[in-house]
């Protein structure tokens, strides 16, 4: 066994603490968080240093990075920016990472070099009003129409719609099957005829809106359906490991790390009864204690992700870090909210941003309860 990062792997994490200390001064991502509009022109710079492509073959303009390098690069973006790794992730690990896994030789052609260089971005359109932790009961409805598809219903709650180009989407091809056997996935260009997007109020992550998107009659060609009519739920599973430990627990452990790092960075700075909180005894072992559990959570993020790399099943292990990071991200969140008292409270500082921003972690990409059950099966209860 060995857990330790290579000379590589430190300073390519060190290269993306660089790039967000020199490109994102103190403030900026406050600012960011009340302007509430995604940053296309640091997006482009995290693009232009290879970061977007790390997940893709070299043929389309990637570098093959590989899993632990993803888990890696997700958690030093959602150190310095949880909205920005959210970003990075619904484009790189949901849309692209569909189109990579089963896309056919031309839509990878045609999408993932220019989703390489930054030039468009996608996200992942799978929820709808009625159905989210049972996502085979979806039911926006594709009808076959010579060339293309008509689709007509509703998706929800999707991040990031109004700042992508194309989106990945699952609709009802076959309604006299088993419900997950007529299903199939599509690409298709969100400035689409007949495509509505709405953005929703939510709590945290506001750069990255989320949305609904309603289709009235979009018609979509048929070369851009994705892995075969009525084979979208096989598809979309082989996907669930890497999102739920790069996109999900890697990128929560990211947003731990910050909470830890700033309530001490304050812990530091207040004073209570005349000397600096940190130098309370019960402040440093409740500092101490949190810090404990982003390790742990850590470890059992590189140990799916090691798994995950080196093609060994651990559909257990996914869960149980998207689990674990996403609960353990909130509390600690909240922890370092309930130490600074007011000084967490307000929004001058950030642990009231990274609260916000860490609440949503544990239903989006499938719910706390939804990993129980994967896992209680994986155990065999
Ligand atoms: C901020 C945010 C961003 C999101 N981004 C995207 C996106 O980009 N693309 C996308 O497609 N979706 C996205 N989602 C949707 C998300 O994946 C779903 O909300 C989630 O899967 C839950 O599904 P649901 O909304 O239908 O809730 P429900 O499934 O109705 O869940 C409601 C509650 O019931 C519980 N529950 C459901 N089934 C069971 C069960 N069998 N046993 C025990 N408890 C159960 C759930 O855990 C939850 O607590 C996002 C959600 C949020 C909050």
């Amino acid at each position: 066994m060995d857990f330790q990062l290579t000379r590589e792997q430190e300073a390519f994490r060190q290269s993306i603490r660089d790039f967000f200390r020199d490109e994102c001064p103190p403030g900026y991502f406050d600012e960011l968080d009340r302007e509430a509009e995604w940053p296309f022109e640091l997006y482009q710079k995290i693009a232009q240093h290879g970061w977007v492509a790390l997940p893709f073959p070299e043929q389309y303009g990637g570098s093959n990075g590989g899993i632990i390098a993803m888990a890696l690069l997700v958690e030093e973006i959602a150190y310095a920016s949880a909205p920005m790794a959210m970003g990075w992730s619904h484009s790189a690990v949901f849309g692209g990472g569909a189109i990579l896994t089963y896309g056919n030789d031309e839509q990878k052609e045609r999408f993932l070099p220019r989703l390489c260089r930054g030039e468009i971005i996608l996200c992942f359109a799978l929820t709808e009003p009625n159905s989210g932790s049972d996502a085979a009961s979806l039911q926006l409805a594709a009808v076959d129409d010579g060339d293309c598809f008509v689709l007509n219903g509703t998706k929800i709650l999707i991040s990031g719609a109004s700042a992508s180009d194309y989106a990945v989407t699952f609709a009802r091809t076959d309604k006299t099957v088993a419900k997950h056997k007529g299903i199939t996935g599509f690409i298709f260009d969100l400035k689409s005829p007949g495509v509505t997007i709405r953005t929703l109020r939510k709590m945290g992550n506001w750069p990255v809106h989320s949305c609904e998107i309603v289709f009235n009659n979009v018609r979509i060609p048929k070369e851009n359906v994705l892995g075969g009519v009525n084979q979208g739920w096989n598809n979309m599973l082989k996907s669930l490991d890497l999102e739920r430990i790069v996109a999900a627990g890697a990128l929560c452990i990211g947003i731990a790390q910050r909470a830890v790092d700033d309530a001490i960075k304050y812990a530091r700075q207040v004073s209570c009864g005349g000397r600096p909180l940190i130098e309370q005894q019960a402040v440093a072992h409740r500092l101490v204690d949190m810090q404990a559990e982003v390790d742990a959570m850590r470890t059992l993020a590189y140990r799916a992700a090691w798994m995950l790399e080196n093609k060994i099943p651990c559909s257990k292990e996914a869960s149980i870090t998207k689990l674990i990071s996403s609960e353990g991200c909130i509390r600690l969140a909240n922890a370092a909210v309930e130490l600074l008292g007011p000084y967490g409270y307000f929004t001058d500082w950030e642990l009231e941003r990274g609260y916000r921003d860490s609440r949503m972690h544990t239903i989006g990409a499938g719910t706390s309860q939804v990993q129980r059950t994967i896992i209680a099966r994986e155990i065999g209860l």
